[in-house]
This record gives structure tokens, sequence and C-alpha cells, in this order.
């Protein structure tokens, strides 16, 4: 779905969108070395103190006030279906930073939200460069993160950076927050929003090829239990397997997939072809190779999008389950129980015309010359939380493809990330309003809300 947005959604004067474009220009170096040195500090979910430290400092030479700390379990226990709890029972050691610039007021405030965390490097030799070198070759910066996504981060210290460079004034309150824990969960956001940090609008810059993504999707994690009966295997007749079983009820809720999807009229999501995937993801059954299985566990996980009720949709899966065994001749005396395992969550989204998706489509048609294209997407970011938890309009806009994220050669095209970054420039400045005739035609709102200390 490509729109073109009006002139009108974009209330800064040509002049002043151009100084913004030429100083996040002047700036390419600078998003290159900043991106290199983020890179180069691993932060693989768990560790991401050290480069907390690396963004605090970065945030400081900028003269955002910075505000690290770690989430606090007690506080955190309400959200934990929906983020999980980690193994060692809470986040010593890895804390969250959020830098904010204050506006001179009357302006609207923004979030810029990305997450530190990234997932393993998997093996080191299988990389064209190291998983931790930020070399800068071939128009890229490479490593893991670079895409998934630090590139994010980059793009929101020097869009920041660009703005103040180009002497401007902004009326609202700018945050930039680093988030731990997003490929887990996304406890690190919901901490921010305990703290509680709120503003009128939040942008993240998870790669996206450019491309406004206003809505995404929800997931419910589940456990299926089979029972089966054991027999010798030369005589398995006279047993069931557990495995067999597993086989009846899986084609049966592949089918239940197809007719969900059919059933999904969201106009984000026609353009995908599984807009409500099912996954099996693992399967444990069975103690001998020469017994009929007596048990199966199998878990998974299934989509939603936008639109449907999280537990009305998991109150369907376990109706469809037991539909299922009841057309089975054991199942339907010895029903599959069904678990629901962390890793619940809502699908979200922000209406396409809402003011917001309005400014950053038009910032990025003002930075690349081209209509913004809006797009819904299967999996879940921490979008979900903004809009859930505190009813913060969020749109997702960045550069890089998310389906080179979590692969070896992750690597970030920096003309891209130049891009993303002139986008989010132009963005802040039109959000939150400027002093001296860069005019704003909105009102004031509130200012971001931060923690009494
Ligand atoms: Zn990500």
């Amino acid at each position: 779905m490509s729109i073109n947005v009006s002139p009108a959604a974009m209330p800064l004067d040509p002049e002043i969108a151009s100084r913004i474009v030429a100083a996040v220009d002047d700036l390419r170096d600078t998003l290159v070395a900043t991106l290199q040195a983020v890179v180069r500090v691993p932060s693989v979910t768990g560790a991401e103190g050290a480069v907390q430290e690396v963004i605090a400092r970065q945030m400081e030479e900028l003269g955002l006030s910075v505000d690290v700390w770690e989430p606090d379990p007690t506080l955190m226990a309400p959200h934990l279906e929906a983020v999980g709890l980690p193994e060692s029972g809470d986040w010593a050691g890895r804390p969250n930073v959020v830098g904010t610039l204050r506006g001179s007021g009357g302006g609207r405030s923004l979030i810029l939200n990305s997450h530190i965390d990234t997932v393993e490097p998997g093996d080191p030799e299988r990389w064209t460069h190291g998983p931790f070198s930020g070399d800068h070759a071939d128009g890229h910066v490479w490593g893991r993160g670079s895409l998934d996504m630090k590139g994010g981060l980059a793009t929101n210290l020097v869009a920041l950076r660009a703005v103040m460079a180009a002497g401007l004034t902004l009326r609202g309150d700018v945050s930039i927050e680093s988030v731990i824990s997003e490929e887990d969960g996304g406890a690190g956001t919901v901490a921010t929003l305990l703290r509680p940090y709120r503003a009128d609008g939040a942008i993240i810059t998870e790669p996206t090829r450019l491309r406004i993504v206003a809505a995404t999707g929800g997931s419910f994690v589940f456990r299926i239990t089979i029972a089966g009966q054991a027999a010798h295997a030369a005589k398995r007749d006279d047993g069931v397997s557990a495995i067999e079983a597993f086989s009846y009820v899986h084609a049966g809720l592949l089918a239940y997939e197809a007719r969900r999807n059919a059933a999904i009229t969201h106009p984000l999501y026609q353009p995908i072809a599984n807009r409500v995937p099912l996954n099996i993801g693992t399967i444990r059954g069975g103690s001998w190779p020469s017994s009929v299985p007596e048990w199966l566990v199998a878990e998974g996980r299934g989509g939603l999008v936008p639109g449907e009720s999280l537990d009305d949709v998991r109150r369907e899966f376990v109706d469809e389950v037991r539909r299922i065994a009841d057309g089975h001749p054991w199942l339907r005396d010895h029903q599959p129980i069904v678990e629901w395992v962390t890793g619940q969550f809502s699908a979200g989204e922000i209406a396409p015309d809402d003011p917001l998706v309005g400014i950053v489509g038009a910032a990025h048609e003002t930075a690349t010359g081209s209509p913004v294209a809006i797009e819904g997407v299967t999996y879940g970011t921490d979008a979900r939380h903004f809009l859930q938890l505190a009813g913060i309009p969020c749109v997702v806009y960045g550069a890089g493809d998310v389906t080179l994220a979590h692969q070896t050669d992750e690597r970030m095209d920096i003309d891209a990330l130049l891009m993303a970054t002139r986008t989010v420039a132009l963005s802040i400045a039109a959000w939150c309003g400027l002093e001296d005739g860069a005019t704003p035609t909105h009102r004031s709102t509130r200012a971001v809300s931060t923690p009494a200390r």
C-alpha cells in the first residue's frame, strides 16, 4: 500500500527542511563511526551492559540528560506473560539508557526507540568480515546488530545531532531510548514505560526498508501434550502412538491456519500470503525406539493480526484442538492438553491517518523524493508496548531489510541508513516544532514525562 502524503502534512518551511537534510549529509562520517563504535561492542541479549556505557557517553557528549537504570523485577512482575523473566531472575548488569533533550516548550514530544541487544553471531569463521569488526566496506558497515538494530540507534543519535547542528531549537522534548532485551520479549521498552517515559509519539527505527510499518502481528505460544498408550514395537497395533496422534492434530491445525488466513480482511495484510502463521517449533516424544510412544509434547507459535483479541484467538485455538481431537478415535477420549508458554502478545496498529504517520510519511518523501509505502507485518515489535501499555502512537521505520537480520554477514547499507537518518531528522523537527518562524501548526501537548528522582 503506497500513499502520497499531502504536502500539508509537512509543516516545515522548505528552506529549513533543506538545512536539515544538508546537516544530516554532512554527518555521514559520524553516522558510520557511530554505528561502527556500537557494533564493535558485543551486546547479545543478556549482556548489554558494556555497550550501554558507550551509548550513555555518546548521549552525554551530545548534551542530553542521561538516565541509566536496570528494570525493577517487582515493577515488571505484572508484564511477565508478555515479556518473560530472564533465567537469572532479574536484569542486573543490563541497564536501559535514555537521553533526553528538553524543548523550549509548546511542541509535541517524541520518543526515538531502538533496542541494543542482538542475537548470537554464530560461527565467526563464516563471516566475510568478523561479526564484531564493524568494518566499513562495499558501502556497508558489517557485523552482528548492524542491521538489527544498532543502525537504528545510530540513525536516532545522528538525526538529533543534525537538527542541533542546523542551529534549530525544538519546542517539544525528544528522548532517545537504547533498550535491552527486545529479542526475548521487550522487557527493556516495557521498563521505559514503567519508569515512566511517555510522549506524544514514538518512532522505532527497526529495519523496514524505509517503509512505514503501521501494523505489527501478535503471537500466542502454546504447548500441546498428547497421551498415547505404550506397547512393544513388535506388537505396535496393541498401543496408540502419541506421535501418530499428533500428526493428525497437526494436519488439522494447518487446515485451521488456512481457514484463519482466508478470513482475515485487514487491508495491510492482504499482500501477505500467510497472515497468521501457525508454526510447530519443537517436538519431544517417546522414550525408546522399540516402544510405541505414550507421550508427546509439542510447542509452537500462532500469529494474530490487529483487530483480533488475544484472548478470543486463544479460546478459539483451544476449541479447535478439541474439535480436531473429537474426530479421532483415541484422542476423542484422551483429549490433548493445551497450555500457554511465555510469548503471549497482542497485535498492534496505528491508524494510517494518524498525524504521526503523516509526518513520517511526508519526511520520507522530502528525504528520498518518493512517496512512502505503508505496510503490516506478521512479526511483533516493541511498538505493541507503546500502543497497548501507554496508548502512545508509534510507527516503525528504518533502513535495512529485516529478512537479512539474524544471519551471517549481517550488514547495513550506509546510503539507506543516511536516508533513514534524513527522514528521522525531518520528523523530529516537524513533529516537535521549531522556534523562530520554523513553525509548527499544532498545539502544545505534553512533555516527555521523566522519573522522579
Ligand atoms: Zn530488531
